[in-house]
Order: C-alpha cells, then sequence, then structure tokens
C-alpha cells in the first residue's frame, strides 16, 4: 500500500508527487492518458504563462533551469544570476482583461520585502516542458507513475482510501485527486463544486489565415467579442460572448471558427484550414471544501475559471506546493493537530480571490455600453503608478499574505531570497523541501533548539548581504515566513513556532 494515491499526472499531480516523494511518502500517480505528450500540451496551443511565484516555487527544489531551457525561454534573462543581469524590479508582466501593464509604472517602493532572486520573472512555458521536467524529478525522486488507467471508483474508510483504475484496485492512505477541471475524483467522492454559469465560449486554435494581415497581433476587443493574434504563426485566440452555448463535445471545426472571427472582427477575414482547435469556457466553479475523509482536491479539480490572465497553472502549482509538505507530515505523523486543515482555511480563499479576478476581467470584456465604461475607467485606474502596483501583487504571484495570527507584514508571505556571503541562497537551502531556521550573524543562538527538530527543520546561519532588518526566521518547506525576529533571536519563541508548524521536537 502507498502513502498517496494521486489521480491525474498533470503538472499539478506532478508537482504535488514530487513534493511527497521529496518528503519521504510513497506516491502511486494514476494518469488516464496513455502518452505523456499530446498536440494541446505543446506550442502553440500548449502555451502557459507562468507566474513569478511559480518560478520561485520551481527554483526553490532546483527545478527552475531545467523548466526554463525546456520552454525555450532566455536563460541568460530567466533564471539568471539577478546580480549579474542586474535586474532589481519586474519586467514580464501580466494583464488584465487583454489591458497590458506597463512594468516602468509599478511602484517598486510599495514591493516590500523583495530581494534579487533567479525567480524574479514569470515567462511562457508550455504545458509539455512544465510536465516534462516535474515526470523526470518526480520519477528520480521514486514516485511510481501508471499511465493509460482512469480512476472510475473511489472508497475510503478510516483506514485507508481505494481508487479503481483500469479494472484494478488501488490502496493508500490518501488520494489527492488532481484530475482536471472535469476531475472524477471530485464527483466520485460529492465533493460540493459552487460557482458562475458561463457568459461567453472561448477558442484557441492553430489556424491558417487566408488573409493573415487582416487581423493585427495583440488582444483586440469589438463590440462583439475578443480575437487574439500572438507572434506565434497561426495562433488565434477568440471570445465568443454566446453564454457558453457553443457545444464543446466536439472540436470546433473551420467554418465555425470562421463564421465566429468574421462576426467578432466585423471582417470577412478567411480561415484556409485548422490544424487543431478547442474550446473552453469562462465557467468558474469552486469546491467549497478541500478535504473529504481521505480525499483531497488540488489544481483544477478543485477550482476552474477561465483561462483570462494565466492564473489556473499557477493557482495550481500553489496548491501542490503548500499541500505537499502538510500530507507528508500528516503520513508520517509528526504532524502538529489541525495542520492539514490548513491546506483548506489557506488555499480556498487564494482560489476564490483567483476566480474573482477571472470574473472581473469577463465583466469589463463584455460586449455593450456598460462593460465599455467599466473598461475605460480601469485602463485609467490601471495606467496609476498604484493600479499597475496592484495588478501586479494580484498577478505575480509574489505577495499574497495567509492570514497565519502573526503581527509582523512579513509572516505569510513568500520569504525574500536572502543570500549568505559565501554566495549561498535560502533558495538553494530549499532543495530538500525541509523548513529553514535562519539566523543572521555569528551568535548561533537558535543551533541547538533547531536540532530537535532535525529533518524537518534545516538550520542555517552566518552573515547575509541584506538581512532588511531581520534577525532570524522560519521558513515553512513551501517558502512561506512563519515567524520573524527583528531583535535578539528567542529561542522560546522559536522553538512556540517550530512546535506550531512541525510538531513536537524529538526528545
Ligand atoms: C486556453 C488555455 C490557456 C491557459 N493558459 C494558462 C496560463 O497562461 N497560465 C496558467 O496558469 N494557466 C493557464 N491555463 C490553465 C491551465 O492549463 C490549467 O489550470 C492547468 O493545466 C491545471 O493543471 P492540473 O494538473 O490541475 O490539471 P490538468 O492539466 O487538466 O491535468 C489533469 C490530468 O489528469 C488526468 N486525468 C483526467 N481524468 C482522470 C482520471 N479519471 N483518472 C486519472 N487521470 C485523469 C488528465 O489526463 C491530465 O493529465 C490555460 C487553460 C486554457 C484552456
Amino acid at each position: 500500500m502507498h502513502d498517496v494515491l494521486i489521480a491525474g499526472g498533470g503538472p499539478v499531480g506532478l508537482f504535488l508527487a514530487g513534493e511527497l516523494a521529496l518528503a519521504g511518502c510513497s506516491v502511486l500517480v494514476l494518469e488516464r492518458d496513455q502518452e505523456p505528450g499530446s498536440p494541446l500540451k505543446t506550442l502553440p496551443l500548449g502555451l502557459r504563462g507562468l507566474t513569478a511565484g511559480s518560478a520561485e516555487a520551481f527554483y526553490r527544489r532546483g527545478l527552475l533551469a531545467a523548466v526554463v531551457k525546456a520552454s525555450g525561454a532566455d536563460e541568460n534573462e530567466v533564471g539568471a544570476d539577478p546580480e549579474a543581469v542586474g535586474v532589481p524590479v519586474p519586467r514580464g508582466v501580466s494583464h488584465f482583461a487583454g489591458l497590458g501593464l506597463d512594468a516602468a509604472t509599478i511602484d517598486a517602493s510599495a514591493l516590500s520585502f523583495r530581494l534579487p532572486s533567479p525567480a524574479m520573472e514569470g515567462f511562457m512555458t508550455s504545458l509539455e516542458a512544465v510536465t516534462a521536467v516535474l515526470s523526470r524529478w518526480a520519477a528520480a525522486l521514486g514516485v511510481d507513475i501508471i499511465r493509460g488507467v482512469a480512476v472510475t471508483a473511489v472508497a475510503q474508510d478510516d483506514e485507508a482510501v481505494v481508487a479503481t483504475a483500469g479494472g484494478q484496485e488501488y490502496a493508500a492512505r490518501w488520494l489527492v485527486g488532481c484530475d482536471g477541471g472535469r476531475s472524477a475524483v471530485r464527483e466520485l467522492v460529492g465533493f460540493d463544486f459552487e460557482g458562475t454559469e458561463p457568459l461567453f465560449t472561448g477558442y484557441v486554435a492553430n489556424i491558417t489565415f487566408g488573409d493573415p494581415h487582416r487581423l493585427p497581433l495583440g488582444f483586440t476587443l469589438t463590440p462583439n467579442g475578443m480575437y487574439l493574434r500572438t507572434p506565434f504563426e497561426g495562433y488565434l485566440g477568440m471570445m465568443d460572448f454566446d453564454g457558453g452555448t457553443f457545444d464543446r463535445s466536439q472540436p470546433p471545426t473551420r467554418e465555425h471558427l470562421e463564421t465566429v472571427l468574421r462576426r467578432i472582427s466585423g471582417t470577412d477575414v478567411t480561415l484556409t484550414k485548422v490544424h487543431l482547435a478547442s474550446s473552453f469556457t469562462d465557467r468558474a466553479m469552486h469546491v467549497t471544501a478541500y478535504r473529504k475523509g481521505r480525499v483531497l482536491l488540488a489544481g483544477d479539480a478543485a477550482h476552474i475559471h477561465s483561462p483570462l490572465g494565466g492564473q489556473g497553472l499557477n493557482l495550481g502549482i500553489g496548491d501542490a506546493v503548500n499541500l505537499g509538505w502538510k500530507l507528508a507530515a500528516t503520513v508520517h505523523g509528526h504532524a502538529p493537530d489541525g495542520l492539514l486543515d490548513t491546506y483548506h482555511s489557506e488555499r480556498h480563499p487564494v482560489g476564490a480571490s483567483v476566480l474573482d479576478w477571472s470574473r472581473a476581467q469577463v465583466a469589463t470584456m463584455q460586449p455593450g455600453p456598460n462593460a465599455l465604461a467599466l473598461r475605460r475607467l480601469v485602463h485609467d485606474l490601471m495606467n496609476t503608478p498604484d493600479g499597475t502596483t496592484h495588478v501586479y501583487r494580484q498577478t505575480s504571484g509574489l505577495f499574497h499574505r495567509y492570514d497565519l495570527g502573526g503581527k509582523h507584514p512579513l509572516v505569510g508571505r513568500t520569504a525574500p531570497d536572502f543570500r549568505f556571503e559565501d554566495g549561498t541562497r535560502l533558495g538553494d537551502l530549499m532543495r530538500q523541501g525541509q523548513g529553514i531556521a535562519l539566523e543572521f550573524g555569528s551568535d548561533h543562538v537558535l543551533e541547538t533548539t533547531a536540532k530537535g527538530w532535525a529533518g524537518r527543520i534545516r538550520y542555517a546561519a552566518g552573515q547575509v548581504r541584506e538581512d532588511l532588518g531581520f534577525r532570524a526566521l522560519l521558513v515553512r518547506p513551501d517558502g512561506v515566513v512563519a515567524w520573524v525576529d527583528e531583535d535578539a533571536p528567542d529561542r522560546d519563541e522559536f522553538a512556540q513556532a517550530a512546535a506550531h508548524w512541525f510538531g513536537k521536537p524529538a526528545s
């Protein structure tokens, strides 16, 4: 029997599998598709934007360079030594409802507690690149992956959970459904899934234009919807405000796409050939609980929304990184009471906020004078330093603060990438997935106390190039700051914080 079964070997399932294996759990991934690759995962339709927050998650497990390389991003810019490149402020920034952000307008002074890091930037990747890197990582850590088996039944009791897939039964202590937006696990276990119905049908297609120069590059909003052309040859995206009524059981035909594009663009543009096309909607649904007994959900299985602004994958990676160490501690029996419940209490509000963010974008892109007026207003606000900075903070994945009860504004946020005098960064110390106790200076006040959590917390001390006024910090395995001390480090306070997140010390 494995410790954890994961249904779905997409990016979220694989990231979670790696996190659990890193923490010493035995993991079996059951994946429906026989082949890891598919044309929908490769460019151009598999194009996905990773935020700086996701880049940071890869960086902290030593995977950033591999993902950057597999994505074909510029290795001299993304993931490079920030001091060498000299990039102290963000550059690659997102958009809101097709309205681009000007990075130069960001008020860097409002971006508190950030230090230069190889993960300063978001970048474009593909589902294929991300899953290939994560599959290799998970396999190297001993994760078992069975392909070509879809989970079709789930049963659980107080001791274990059994999933049926491909006619076989697989037992484990825990099951995590990472099986995407149409999650079978969600249905089979009866999670409540609530939200709002769609206003539009979206399309992404790889096509040959008869007359490619008739439509401009970038987002074009018209009185009838939106279309997007990117520099990728033949890439077309569209939003058709049809109430989400298109029958999505079949891929859209050339005739259908051409009709929709003509109506939205108000031109008689011709599509000569459709090589590949798929559709989506802005249906925004969220499970009301992330856990039912021994079954948890992560990624699209827990939340779906429109891909506007590219948030779903990033949200799912955040779920995986938050859940992995908590579930592992529960499996090993040293989790403090209630630790696993903090997966829901921390991640559900983040999911809800992303769903609202996507709804707000849809509201400003609808056809009609009301949405147009709203759009003008949003445009004006976004062109102010406060507006741009707000959107950047919301979409970069670096500034969310979990309510962990601590008073200091850094507690609950992702840790700055402190750099020791010898060049070692916090991100380098986090590759094994442990918590990190950082102490700045040469007094080593916390060293003996930290030994009580050896294996769970790694202690690191020394002078750092920039300490931001801190003397000591406790960082969780997901990179979130759990405790800080700005004065002489206090052993008792540290021990209390360590016990709160990592359980009782070894006697
Ligand atoms: C057009 C488009 C553009 C997007 N752009 C972005 C973007 O730029 N940035 C961003 O962050 N997000 C983006 N997204 C969203 C992103 O692709 C998803 O949020 C992300 O893929 C979710 O990952 P996941 O692992 O949860 O689910 P999935 O990627 O759907 O993976 C689920 C896996 O589970 C498997 N599976 C399904 N059913 C079963 C079963 N019963 N048993 C076993 N296995 C099963 C599937 O085969 C699949 O491998 C976009 C989405 C679309 C449609």
